[in-house]
């Protein structure tokens, strides 16, 4: 808007009345398989249980043990070390912020291969710091010798490494991720393990955290089935998650999620055959989409495909015009050309994905 129109908008900074705002596509009426959500809901008894344990839930006062208590089942759940802590999030999205502000000072650069999660560099520059992004190769795996060159010279204050990567879905070598965080620590750079895809991935990074105490792993309960419930995690060495969960806003996880979240973690076994679902449909899919011509999709640990196609513009269209909303990545990075990005739903939605799909290339 014109600062014209109203006088105190020239108080908002010029940038951030430059920047577009996250756009989120509207889903009305259409399969949607733009995010990574969990397709599934919880079965009908469970939601009903879930409603009455809600109900009971004192709204009137601030969070409190509930969300100690959530903090401690999410750490059990992921099996974190000794000598380690944890602090939560509004979704790992504010736990990104809490990051960048944790480090930010003049001067500090926030590192990230790219194509990868748009929050780290929409985060790093809203508080004022430079955003040094290092090209994925062109099969999306990690250049190892431009990161380690970046790394030495940059000497960012922090390095996101997300595995699995989003929107390319793949994990990156174990090996090279390992000397990487070993250059990292050798400049004095944290390396934040952004693991909201570990559900659907044979590999993670707790050995690192084990082992390393400039590593943070993050971890979220969006793509576990409560992306509407904002839950996302940190975990790292005690006293360096101490010094982070100073700057999170006091009451930050609310009460009601507090306790969806504890219900989830209670009922683990449902989320886990729902993953264990999700997985096998990626594999459909994924060998669906390798048997259709003019398709190149590519490996995936997450729950969701990143496929080229000859034009990404009007296979996006044309599946959006059979009831499917997926997302066009194209213009994400110049790596991800006429690239798609398919989540993984329900066996039901995936096929008429994969139908709409053909039927628009044809
Ligand atoms: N990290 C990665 C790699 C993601 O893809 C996303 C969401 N798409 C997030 C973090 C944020 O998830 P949330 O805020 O829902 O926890």
């Amino acid at each position: 808007m014109d600062p014209r129109l109203n006088p105190a908008l020239a108080r908002i900074r010029e940038d951030v009345r430059a920047t577009q705002a996250y756009a989120v596509q509207s889903a009305a009426g259409l399969i949607k398989l733009d995010t990574m959500e969990n397709p599934f809901r919880l079965p009908e008894a469970l939601q009903q249980q879930l409603g009455e344990r809600l109900g009971r839930v004192a709204i009137n006062r601030y969070p409190a043990e509930r969300t100690q208590d959530l903090a401690r089942a999410l750490a059990a759940h992921a099996g974190m070390p000794a000598g380690c802590g944890i602090t939560l999030g509004n979704g790992s999205d504010e736990i990104i912020t809490m990051l960048t502000m944790a480090v930010s000072r003049p001067g500090a650069k926030i590192l990230s291969p790219l194509p990868s999660f748009v929050m780290y560099g929409i985060s790093a520059r809203y508080q004022g710091l430079d955003f040094v992004g290092v090209p994925l190769t062109p099969d999306f795996e990690l250049d190892e010798a431009a990161m380690r060159a970046a790394i030495e010279q940059e000497r960012p204050a922090l390095i996101y490494l997300a595995y699995p990567n989003n929107p390319t879905g793949n994990l990156w070598d174990a090996a090279v991720i390992e000397r990487l965080v070993q250059a990292a620590g050798a400049v004095g750079s944290l390396v934040v393990m952004d693991e909201a895809y570990q559900p659907f991935a044979e590999r993670d990074a707790m050995g690192l955290l084990a082992q390393y105490a400039h590593v943070l792993v993050m971890r979220t309960m969006s793509k576990f089935g409560l992306a509407g419930v904002r839950i996302g995690y940190l975990m790292g060495e005690q006293s360096l998650i101490a010094e982070i969960d100073k700057i999170r806003p006091p009451f930050n996880v609310g009460v009601l999620n507090a306790e969806a979240g504890l219900f989830a973690l209670e009922h683990a076994e449902v989320y886990a055959e729902q993953a264990r679902v999700l997985r096998a449909e990626r594999e459909r899919v994924m060998a669906a989409l390798q048997a259709l011509p003019g398709v190149q999709p590519f490996p995936s640990q997450g729950n969701m495909i990143l496929a080229r196609v000859a034009d990404a513009a009007a296979a996006f269209a044309g599946v959006k015009a059979r009831g499917v909303l997926i997302k066009n990545v194209s213009a994400m990075h110049p790596l991800l050309a006429n690239c798609l990005r398919l989540t993984i739903g329900t066996p039901e939605e995936n096929t008429a994905m994969l139908a709409a799909l053909q039927e628009s290339l044809q």
